[in-house]
C-alpha cells in the first residue's frame, strides 16, 4: 500500500536532487540552471547550495562567459571530499576500489584467485586491504562514505548475510557486514554483485539517465541487473536477477539444479565446455574435481585460445556466449526494455569475439520488435564493474534522490 509523505525529510530529498544535478553536469552548472533542471525556488537552491558549500561537496571558484551578458558562476562537485569503497567478492578475485563523488576511480586493487575457504580470514583480509586503500588516497576517514560489498548471490540484505552461493564452498550464511562494520567503523552495505552493476551504470550515467535497462553480468557465472523507470529492481527479497536456469534453447547436460537440460547454467558450465572441446579436438584442461579455481582456469585457458585465433575455441566461447544473448532476449520481452548493457570481468574479454553473435541473438528473440527496437552495448564500467558498482552502491544510498526515501515508515 502507498503510504504518505513526511514532509520533515524534504529537506534532504532536495538536497540529493541538487546534488543530483551538479554531479551530472561534468562542466558545471550555474544556480539559474540548476533551478531550471530541478523545478526548485531560487531561495530552496540558494539555501541547499550554501550548505553544500559549507559542508565542502561543492565549489563555485569558475566562471564561464557564454554569450552576451554577464559570466555566470558554475558549482562543480569538490573532487575527493566524499569517497566510498567498493569490494567485490568473486570466486575468482577478490578487487577493491576507492571511487570518489565524481565516479573516479582512485585506487584499485585486486587479489587473484584468493583462498576464500576461511571466511573469517577473508573478512580480516578485507578490512585491512580497506584500511590500506584509505590510508593510500590520503582522505581523512570522516570523507569516508561507507564500503559497499557485492557478492555472489543469493543474500540477506538486511542481516548483511552471504547466504550460500553456488561456487563459495564455505560461504553459506557467513555475516559479513557486523563484523566489517565493528573493524573499520565505517557505513557497510551488502548488495548482489548483478544489482550492484545494474546500480553502478545507473550512477555513473553522465548524460540523461536510461530509464529502462538490463545489465547483464558476465563473470565466474551470468546474471542481470533490471533499471525500470530510472530504479534498480530490488526484488521482495533484494535477489531479483537470477537468469542462471532460463531455458537458451540449445541441449547440453542435464542440470543438477534445476532438472533442465537447456539452460542457461548448465550450457555454461565447464563440464559441457570441457566436453565439447574434447569432442571436437581443442585441448582444454580437464578436472576430476571442479571447483571454482579449476573452472576459472579452464575458462581462461579457453578464453586465450580463442583471442590468439583458435577457430575452435572461438567457436565454442561464441555458441557459450549466444545462449547467453538469448537469454537477454527473452528478459528483455517480458521487461519491455529499449537497452541490454553487458559488463563483467568474461564480457571484458571476450565482447569483440562475440558482440555481434550476442546481439543477433537478442533481436531474434525480441518480441517487440514491430512497437520499438532494442539495442545491446558494453558497458563503459570495464571488468571491475562489481567494486565499482559497490561503490557505487554506497554513494547511492547515500546521496541520491529516491521517492522511497519521503515516505513514512
Ligand atoms: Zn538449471
Amino acid at each position: 500500500m502507498r503510504r504518505g509523505t513526511n514532509l520533515g525529510r524534504l529537506g534532504d530529498f532536495n538536497q540529493a536532487v541538487i546534488l543530483e544535478s551538479i554531479r551530472r553536469a561534468p562542466d558545471g552548472i550555474s544556480r539559474v540552471e540548476l533551478a531550471g533542471s530541478t523545478g526548485l525556488s531560487p531561495q530552496t537552491i540558494s539555501n541547499v547550495v550554501r550548505r553544500l558549500l559549507d559542508d565542502g561537496i561543492v565549489r563555485e571558484d569558475r566562471t564561464i562567459v557564454s554569450g552576451p551578458g554577464k559570466p555566470r558562476t558554475v558549482l562543480e562537485l569538490e573532487g575527493n571530499r566524499l569517497v566510498s569503497i567498493g569490494i567485490h567478492l568473486d570466486p575468482s578475485v577478490l578487487s577493491f576500489v576507492a571511487m570518489n563523488l565524481r565516479g573516479e576511480v582512485l585506487r584499485e586493487r585486486s587479489i587473484e584467485v584468493p583462498n576464500l575457504e576461511v571466511a573469517s580470514e577473508t573478512v580480516q583480509l578485507m578490512a585491512n586491504t580497506v584500511k590500506e586503500l584509505i590510508a593510500e588516497i590520503r582522505v581523512p576517514k570522516k570523507h569516508i562514505v561507507g564500503v559497499g560489498i557485492a557478492v555472489p548471490g543469493p543474500v540477506n540484505v538486511e542481516e548483511g548475510v552471504v547466504l550460500n552461493p553456488p561456487l563459495l564452498d564455505g560461504w553459506a550464511d557467513v555475516e559479513l557486514v557486523n563484523p566489517l562494520r565493528k573493524l573499520l567503523r565505517l557505513q557497510v552495505i551488502i548488495e548482489k554483485d548483478t544489482i550492484a552493476s545494474a546500480v553502478g551504470e545507473l550512477w555513473q550515467s553522465k548524460e540523461e539517465k536510461a530509464d529502462d535497462f538490463v545489465f547483464v553480468y558476465c563473470g565466474h557465472g551470468f546474471g542481470a541487473g533490471i533499471v525500470i523507470n530510472g530504479e534498480v529492481h530490488h526484488g521482495a527479497s533484494n535477489n531479483a536477477g537470477e537468469i542462471g536456469h532460463y531455458s537458451t534453447g540449445y541441449k547440453s547436460i542435464k542440470c543438477e539444479e534445476c532438472g533442465a537440460d537447456d539452460c542457461l547454467a548448465a550450457g555454461t558450465s565447464y563440464e559441457f565446455i570441457s566436453q565439447k572441446a574434447q569432442e571436437r579436438g581443442l585441448d582444454l584442461p580437464t578436472y576430476e574435481i571442479l571447483g571454482p579455481e579449476q573452472r576459472a582456469e579452464g575458462i581462461n585457458r579457453l578464453t586465450e585460445l580463442a583471442l590468439e585465433g583458435n577457430a575452435v575455441a572461438k567457436e565454442i566461447v561464441t555458441e557459450t556466449m549466444v545462449m547467453v544473448g538469448e537469454v537477454a532476449g527473452q528478459l528483455a520481452n517480458s521487461l519491455d526494455i529499449r537497452e541490454v548493457v553487458f559488463g563483467g570481468p568474461q564480457w571484458v574479454k571476450v565482447n569483440e569475439l562475440v558482440a555481434d553473435d550476442v546481439d543477433a541473438a537478442i533481436q531474434r528473440r525480441f518480441a517487440l520488435r514491430a512497437v520499438h527496437e532494442i539495442e545491446s552495448r558494453t558497458s563503459k564500467l570495464g571488468g571491475n564493474v562489481g567494486a565499482v558498482g559497490g561503490a557505487c552502491v554506497v554513494m547511492d544510498a547515500s546521496l541520491s534522490p529516491k521517492a522511497t526515501a519521503l515516505l513514512l515508515r
